[in-house]
């Protein structure tokens, strides 16, 4: 049953103030994001009720959705900008993506499931946004085709950063991603200067694997 869009919007204004304002969430470019992206595109009739809420929810293929504080988070954590080239390494249901391609100039972006691939543009074709490239594949290892990005992400959790996707990030280049165990990882910033990784933590955190050739074995 879908859920009372007045319900919707009251809890869009509690996420935003709250969770992300209420926190330490303060790049207008991602709150304005958070509040242009409809969130409940994204997410199956059988959570309607809680899109806003401030948790993971299921999507489908054993994968989750991150709770939007971390959305906001990842993307506030990798400082973009209208110039940015963007490679997103697990698209899931494409909220990420949407909020990524509001503010950049263009996402690359990759799924190893078909199905999830199929519904994340099936989602952000109704937003009509035009700056998103969409593989299905294993991303662990960077896009498959020969390419540097300005900024990547992960948002499926890695053993450690693979050092083919520190090789397609351009000098000045961040990546962020939940780099740790199989069950708890830290939330890592890596830059890219003068050739040379220098990385900080910004939290700890919990993430779904990132599976494949230079991710955890499948
Ligand atoms: N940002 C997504 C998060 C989905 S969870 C969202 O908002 O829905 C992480 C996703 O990473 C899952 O969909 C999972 O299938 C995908 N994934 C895991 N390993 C991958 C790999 N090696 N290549 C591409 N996608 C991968």
């Amino acid at each position: 049953m879908a859920v009372n869009p007045e319900k919707l919007a009251k809890d869009k204004e509690k996420m935003l103030r709250f969770d992300l304002k209420g926190r330490d969430i303060i790049d207008t470019k991602v709150l304005t994001a958070m509040e242009k992206i409809p969130r409940e595109v994204f997410i199956s009739e059988n959570y309607a009720d809680q899109t806003y809420f401030d948790c993971p929810l299921p999507i489908g293929c054993g994968q989750t959705i991150s709770q939007p504080y971390i959305v906001a988070l990842m993307t506030q954590s990798l400082r973009l900008d209208e110039t940015c080239e963007v490679l997103e390494i697990g698209t899931g249901c494409g909220y990420q993506t949407a909020i990524l391609a509001e503010i950049a100039k263009k996402v690359y972006t990759i799924e190893r499931f078909n199905e999830l691939s199929e519904s994340a543009q099936a989602a952000i074709g109704k937003l009509g946004c035009t700056n998103i490239e969409f593989a299905v594949g294993d991303g662990s290892c960077g896009w498959p085709q020969e390419r540097t990005f300005d900024r990547i992400i992960l948002t499926a959790a890695a053993p450690r950063l693979p050092d083919e996707l520190a090789g397609q990030l351009r000098e000045g280049g961040i990546i962020v991603a939940p780099v740790g165990g199989e069950y708890v990882q830290y939330l890592m910033r890596y830059e890219k200067r003068g050739g040379k990784i220098i990385e900080t933590s910004i939290c700890g955190c919990r993430f779904v694997k990132m599976l494949g050739k230079c991710g955890w074995p499948e």
